[in-house]
């Protein structure tokens, strides 16, 4: 048997620099692509136009190489592969698996009852036909009453009903953006991508991925959900504690430190004599050394070095 060699990615979303969340995702990513030998391709998710802000790409691709980062190939640019994901939708229209919706979100939310802020369950209003005096505002794709069901690198064994959880859910909206989970199946098959290490916030959003996946005759890539990083009490970090960004930090000295957190963070024990080593050859004992079988499963703080012991 011939190995396949493993294709893994990075996929930050330019909308605010790289934060603790992302050089962790960052980090198990490329050790997990390179400890079998494997690539390692980066794609910035700057589809959400109004979101991205500028200079912020270049700012996480400089960040990334000052922390010893090199990728393979040139960088994916999601803004740029509109083409791609059309040609994608017109294949799901094609086999009558999309339709166009007209409904808003508060009328979804009053019919399906979720409680404030929670996902709504799509109750497939337009699924047979718009119905009269609605307009176009988005494209869904229809889901069947199956489960969809992995394995985790790191999470284990996770199972997911699209019809109870989300529904038919939106993959174009009707002013023109294609939504998240259509661009990053379509990316991730067409770069050959068979290994998404990415964080936990993403869990649930597997399930909705590996269906399009099948739809769209995309091989399924193996999934490893890395632990999110919170605060101390357990709530969301802000983006800004959060960023870790040329502009505030000088990487130049204190790079080995984040990675060192970091990799502490993922449950391995970087050595001692590793300290003030230059990044790369930190991320080299990374790929050389890392355990997934150490990786925890539930979230936790990455407490940041200070630079107080130097
Ligand atoms: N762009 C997403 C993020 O920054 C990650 C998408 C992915 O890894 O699939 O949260």
């Amino acid at each position: 048997i011939t190995e396949v060699p493993v294709i893994g990615r990075f996929a930050p979303s330019p909308t605010g620099p790289l934060h603790l969340g992302s050089l962790v995702a960052a980090l198990g990513s490329y050790v997990m692509a390179h400890r079998s030998g494997g690539k390692w391709l980066l794609r910035m998710e700057d589809l959400d136009a109004p979101r991205v802000v500028s200079g912020i790409a270049d700012d996480i691709l400089r960040t990334l190489e000052s922390l010893g980062f090199r990728w393979d190939g040139e960088v994916v640019y999601q803004s740029r592969r509109t083409e791609a994901y059309r040609s994608a939708m017109e294949q799901l229209l094609g086999a009558g698996l999309a339709y166009s919706c007209g409904c808003t979100r508060s009328e979804i939310a009053r019919i399906s009852s979720a409680p404030h802020g929670a996902e709504l369950v799509y109750p497939g209003i337009c699924r047979n036909g718009l119905p009269e005096g609605k307009s176009e505002r988005a494209w869904r794709v229809k889901v069947y009453d199956e489960l969809i069901e992995f394995n985790d690198l790191f999470v284990g064994h996770y199972s997911q009903s699209l019809s109870s959880s989300c529904g038919d859910f939106v993959i174009q909206r009707a002013d023109g953006p294609f939504a998240y989970h259509l661009a990053v199946v379509v990316d991730d098959g067409e770069s050959g991508v068979n290994q998404v290490v990415r964080g936990a916030d993403l869990l649930q959003s597997t399930p909705r991925q590996i269906y399009l996946q099948k739809l769209l005759g995309f091989p399924v890539p193996v999934y490893g959900h890395l632990p999110l990083v919170v605060n101390p009490d357990g709530t969301k970090l802000s983006k800004r504690e959060n960023a870790v960004s040329l502009a505030d930090r000088d990487l130049a000295r204190e790079g080995w430190r984040l990675l060192f957190a970091a990799l502490r963070f993922l449950g391995q024990s970087p050595p001692p004599d590793l300290n003030g080593a230059p990044c790369t050859e930190i991320l080299a004992w990374g790929v050389e050394a890392f355990d997934p079988a150490s990786v925890p499963s539930t979230a936790a703080p990455l407490p940041l070095p200070t630079g107080a012991d130097e």
